[in-house]
């Protein structure tokens, strides 16, 4: 493809140092349809030169203490916070997302992975048993595993690449990440700051580009004992194969088809812009985002009015006019595969109540090659229909009626996911109820995407192995050893 005047080019991030690539691969603006960017095709050999500068600086980087480490990790929050506008800037660009989620969500999130990592490190503490009767006490101590492979997806990019790079290195890990190659210039620019914050070379490397070629050079290869990984279940199981013959230890975030349970004592003035909220924010692009929604019968009529209502406030349109609430698509394929959801719904009998192929989408002039879609409703749809079913990650919400208690938990858990949900209800006696027989790893009730990151992060089924949060992740990156002692 010819290329425009001024493409921004990327180069991976190897021992301390930029390093160009042999090839690249294109990068689109999801807003205009541009290429834009140009990043690093990497592959085996550019994999081979960062783990093995990784495996170099694991001796210095895994003797600093704990507080040496902190102190770093707090200084790279700072230079980001220092760059705030200009990462959101970019992760709007580059992403699709709106400026003002970049801006509230994305990158203060990223900052505070660091902050919080940074404080968390300092306050684990290890176990310690007596045994009197043989004379022995035993211990527990930890220790940095080595070299840590950490793969991001595209939505949430610097945020989520962060909130494996922070605990990693925290626990005195050097990494080898692969963002995705359709956002990867938030982690690049991150790169740039890391000298400057104190991290020694080779601590922190990236590796631009695909799945198939940096992805899987880094699954396969030997020096690298473990992965942690975001993204589609279906990328996951690939992993897993891949990683088998190396008995790797995998944590492995991935998709959802997250309900929202809404009981008629619920209180509707906060239910429903929050439900809207989960369903389209971001573009439905985030994996805890609410994609089933379940009615009790006695209030689903004013319910489904009133949702469709508050939807159609939400502006769809170029993502860096700050009244907008929904930015572009990932992608043209995202966008095609997003769409051909809701025909397939439509040729199924159900119904769209807003959104695509409903309502007039009118763009600015500069956006109208952009991936857009206004936020869609779907009703009358089948439990057992694809929208139903299998993860859209776009924004496009199913909204159906129930009856009893029983029956909505049966058919919440009727799908291969178990990611999130949502229950709303003013009787607490049944949030409880319902919070423990839902099968979901987070499950929020009267609110949704309320964090403590000191608590558990994770799906359950289909939806991941493992979990990320203060303990876990500290777990997940360090090594156990119990040692046992005889007085
Ligand atoms: P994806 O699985 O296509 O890609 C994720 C990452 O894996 C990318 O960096 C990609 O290049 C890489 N990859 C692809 N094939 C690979 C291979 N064979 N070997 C190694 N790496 C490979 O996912 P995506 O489309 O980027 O992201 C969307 C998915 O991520 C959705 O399913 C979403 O639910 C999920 N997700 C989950 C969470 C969570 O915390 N559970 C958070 C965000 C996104």
């Amino acid at each position: 493809m010819a290329h425009s005047k001024a493409l921004l080019v990327l180069e991976n991030f190897i021992g301390g140092k930029f390093v160009p690539c042999s090839s690249y691969i294109d990068s689109y603006n999801p807003s205009t349809g541009d290429v834009y960017c140009r990043v690093p095709d990497s592959g085996k050999e550019e994999v081979e030169a960062a783990v093995k500068a990784a495996k170099d600086a694991f001796p210095i980087w895994s003797s600093k203490s704990p507080s040496e480490r902190s102190q770093i990790l707090n200084k790279l929050a700072d230079l980001i916070e220092h760059d705030l506008e200009e990462f959101a800037q970019a992760e709007s660009k580059d992403q699709g997302k709106t400026i003002t989620f970049a801006r509230t969500v994305d990158i203060p999130r990223a900052v505070h992975n660091f902050r919080f990592f940074a404080s968390s490190i300092l306050h684990h503490v290890t176990e310690c048993t007596e045994m009197p009767a043989m004379g022995c006490m035993h211990y527990t101590s930890r220790a940095p595993v080595g070299v840590a492979g950490l793969i991001s997806p595209w939505n949430l990019p610097l945020y989520l690449l962060t909130w494996k790079i922070a605990p990693a290195i925290a626990c005195g890990n050097t990494v080898v990440a692969k963002p995705s190659e359709m956002t990867s210039v938030t982690a690049w620019m991150m790169c740039k700051l890391l000298e400057k914050a104190g991290v020694p070379p080779g601590v922190v490397n990236v590796v631009f580009g695909t799945g198939a070629k940096a992805g899987e050079a880094l699954v396969c290869h030997p020096d690298v004992p473990l992965i942690s990984f975001t993204g589609s279940t279906l990328t996951a199981q690939r992993i897993t194969e891949k990683s088998a013959p190396h008995c790797k230890r995998l944590s492995l975030e991935l998709g959802g088809k997250n309900p929202a349970i809404i009981f008629d004592d619920a209180d509707l003035s906060q239910c429903i812009p929050t439900t809207v909220r989960s369903s389209f924010a971001n573009q439905g692009e985030i994996c805890l985002c609410t994609s089933r929604i379940f009615v009790q019968r006695g209030i689903y009529n004013e319910f489904l009015k009133r949702f469709v209502t508050e939807a159609r406030k939400w502006k769809t349109g170029n993502p860096s006019d700050p009244t907008v609430n929904v930015g572009a698509l990932i992608s043209k394929e995202h966008l095609e595969k997003v769409r051909n959801y809701v025909k397939k719904a439509q040729a199924e009998g159900a119904r769209v109540l807003c959104g695509e192929g409903v309502d007039p989408l009118p763009l600015p002039p500069g956006n109208q090659k952009g991936y857009f879609m206004s936020p869609t409703v779907i009703t009358e749809v089948k439990d057992d229909s694809c929208c139903m079913q299998e993860e859209i990650f776009g924004p496009v919400t199913c909204v159906v009626a129930f009856d009893t208690e029983e029956e909505v938990i049966k058919r919440a858990n009727g799908v291969k996911y178990g990611l999130a949900a949502t229950v709303w209800s003013g009787n607490v006696g049944r949030v409880h109820r319902v919070a423990h027989r839902l099968q979901a790893g987070l499950v929020w009730t009267n609110c949704w995407l309320v964090r403590d990151l000191n608590l558990p992060f994770g799906g359950m089924k289909a939806s991941g192995i493992g979990r990320e949060g203060a303990k876990d992740s500290y777990e997940f990156f360090t090594e156990v050893k119990t040692i046992t002692i005889k007085h």
